[in-house]
């Protein structure tokens, strides 16, 4: 026996769930209108539409979890062999609703003793770097893509990164800054998917979800290749002529 009542309300249930969808543009399942209105008037009535949403007079979307949620994912990470040279996790620095994120590549020896991202003299480059574009530690998001020091300060194995990207992907995701600021060439690359060097990536515009990336030299490189410091520094008024600073 049909219950017809429940059958009703699944439909409408089923309706409304898709008329959400097709309004906050997803394609893919069948939201095309003639499907909406005959699942509509079989479940006999029509859901209330939802006004369309103004992407400009909108506030920012609500993070879709919270960097402590993650945090606490992580745990005592073993997930793969970089957990047996570590001393502590490096999570992240900075503030959660930063516009800004910098990503590097992995901790080196200062941050793993102190459990924080750039904090050695690349680090002390990164931090006048910042002050350079008027902002702070504090306003911006510091990451990187492995949570744990590679042994002699190496470049992360392609299994250790795809071990750990999915947080860096989560964090991105629950701060949803504007611009994320990728130093390096291996941040670069894993959020680009792509094997292009740096050389030819940095200064370029580029997309990870919505979210504008800029790569950039890594300031460990800048250290080695002071040289290097000026072209950084036109990437820097790059992000800066597009930053918003008022509001
Ligand atoms: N280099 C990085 O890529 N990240 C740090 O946190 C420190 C140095």
């Amino acid at each position: 026996m049909v219950d017809t009542q429940k059958f009703v309300q699944t439909i409408d249930e089923l309706a409304h769930t898709l008329r959400e969808l097709a309004d906050s543009g997803v394609k893919g399942f069948d939201c095309a209108p003639e499907a909406l209105n005959t699942l509509e008037s079989w479940g006999g009535r029509r859901p209330p539409r939802r006004p369309h949403p103004n992407p400009h007079s909108q506030p920012r979307p609500q993070p879709a979890e919270s960097l402590e949620v993650i945090r606490e994912d992580i745990g005592d990470c073993q997930r793969c062999k970089l957990c047996r040279s570590r001393t502590r996790i490096v999570f992240g620095a900075g503030s959660p609703q930063a516009r800004l994120m910098f990503i590097g590549e992995g901790p080196g020896q200062d941050e793993d003793r102190a459990g924080e991202p750039f904090v050695g003299a690349a680090g002390q480059l990164l931090t006048r770097i910042i002050t350079a574009i008027r902002l702070s530690r504090e306003a911006v998001y510091i990451a990187n893509v492995v949570k744990c020091r590679p042994p002699d300060n190496r470049t992360p194995a392609p299994e250790e990164i795809a071990t750990c990207s999915p947080f860096l992907r989560r964090q991105i995701l629950s701060i949803r800054p504007l611009f994320i600021c990728t130093l390096g060439g291996c941040a670069a690359q894993t959020l680009l998917g792509t094997t292009e060097p740096i050389s030819k990536l940095r200064g370029r515009m580029c997309d990870y979800e919505g979210i504008r990336v800029l790569p950039t030299f890594h300031p460990a490189y800048l250290l080695r290749n002071p040289e290097k410091k000026r072209a950084v520094w036109e990437d820097m008024q790059r992000l800066m002529e597009e930053y918003p600073y008022e509001g």
